[in-house]
């Protein structure tokens, strides 16, 4: 097959030009040997609704969507996946039978990699600490409660957008601010940092892991730096320590096997070309 008849996805936002996941789609091509090519598409804002209409034709056979763009991709869809449903937000994108379809994956990539990083963690998991409360936090909130969490304490800055958070998803969740969270750290067994504090040229996230039990599993979704200052601690203190970047990977998975036809797989060599890119960025260590 000519490489201008192969199939082809990208990744659609604005801006686009750090996104890693061509770097991903195109070891997974290459190393399945698929005649394909992942691209990236700089859609300004504004602009996206004739991003959604070249789908489907000329070989693009579907897409991811990042900043700005997750709430527009939804409205735009003519089916959805349940769980792009639940998060009113769409980050993968495809044509069938003419119509435009949109799933959400950041649960199900989030859940893959705290299964290989943590496995067992969900046998224990009563009290969980979810800290932020924009459309990662509300991902994760969304995949705690598929794996039966008990109680899910929201901490956020902004206490009304916690609040809406855990109205959505009912009595298991509870909204807080940051001044809770000594309180709330000493019965969780489970942290996530949903939020973008930590992640290089925003303000750290000023938690103490000391206050934790000692089982307990910390998760951090920022993977610039790779290992964050809340990761090194929790380490520090001997608990299980969960990195953001495998969530990303996992999070691609679903979407290439959609446009592909394969199921790919996350390997460390895969892992190892995502860190390299990112410390070569300088991003590793701000
Ligand atoms: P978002 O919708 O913009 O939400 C950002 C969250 O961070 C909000 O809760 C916000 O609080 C909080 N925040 C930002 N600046 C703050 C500050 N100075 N002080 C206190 N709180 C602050 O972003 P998102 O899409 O949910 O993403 C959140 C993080 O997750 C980002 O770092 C993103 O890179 C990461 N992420 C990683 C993956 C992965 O695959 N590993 C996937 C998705 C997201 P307010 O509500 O008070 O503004």
């Amino acid at each position: 097959m000519s490489d201008h008849l192969a199939p082809r996805a990208c990744v659609a936002g604005s801006p686009v030009a750090h996104s890693r996941s061509p770097l991903i789609h195109n070891f997974w091509l290459r190393s399945l040997g698929i005649a394909g090519r992942y691209d990236r598409a700089e859609v300004p804002p504004g602009a996206f609704a004739q991003f959604a209409e070249s789908i489907g034709k000329d070989g693009l056979v579907g897409a991811n969507v990042t900043v700005p763009h997750k709430e527009n991709a939804f409205t735009a869809c003519d089916k959805l996946t349940a769980n792009a449903a639940e998060l009113g937000a769409v980050n993968t994108l495809w044509r069938e039978k003419g119509a435009l379809c949109g799933d959400n994956t950041d649960s199900a990539g989030f859940l893959a990699n705290l299964d290989e990083q943590a496995p067992g963690w969900a046998s224990a998991v009563e009290q969980v600490v979810v800290i932020g409360a924009g459309g990662a936090a509300r991902a994760v909130v969304s995949a705690l409660l598929a794996r039966r969490a008990e109680r899910i304490a929201i901490v956020n800055r902004t206490l009304e957008r916690a609040e809406r958070l855990a109205a959505h998803f009912g009595p298991a969740a509870s909204a807080h601010v940051p001044a809770a969270l000594p309180r709330l750290l000493a019965r969780a067994r489970l942290l996530v940092n949903a939020s973008s504090l930590g992640m290089a040229g925003q303000p750290p996230l000023d938690v103490d892991v000391g206050l934790l039990p000692a089982q307990a599993i910390v998760a951090d979704l920022v993977y610039v730096p790779l290992e964050t200052p809340l990761l090194a601690a929790a380490k520090a203190r001997g608990l299980r320590a969960v990195e953001g970047l495998g969530m990303l990977l996992h999070q691609a998975a679903p979407g290439f096997e959609r446009w592909f036809g394969a199921r790919p797989v996350v390997t460390s060599e895969l892992r190892a070309l995502i860190e390299t890119d990112l410390a070569r960025a300088g991003e590793r260590r701000p």
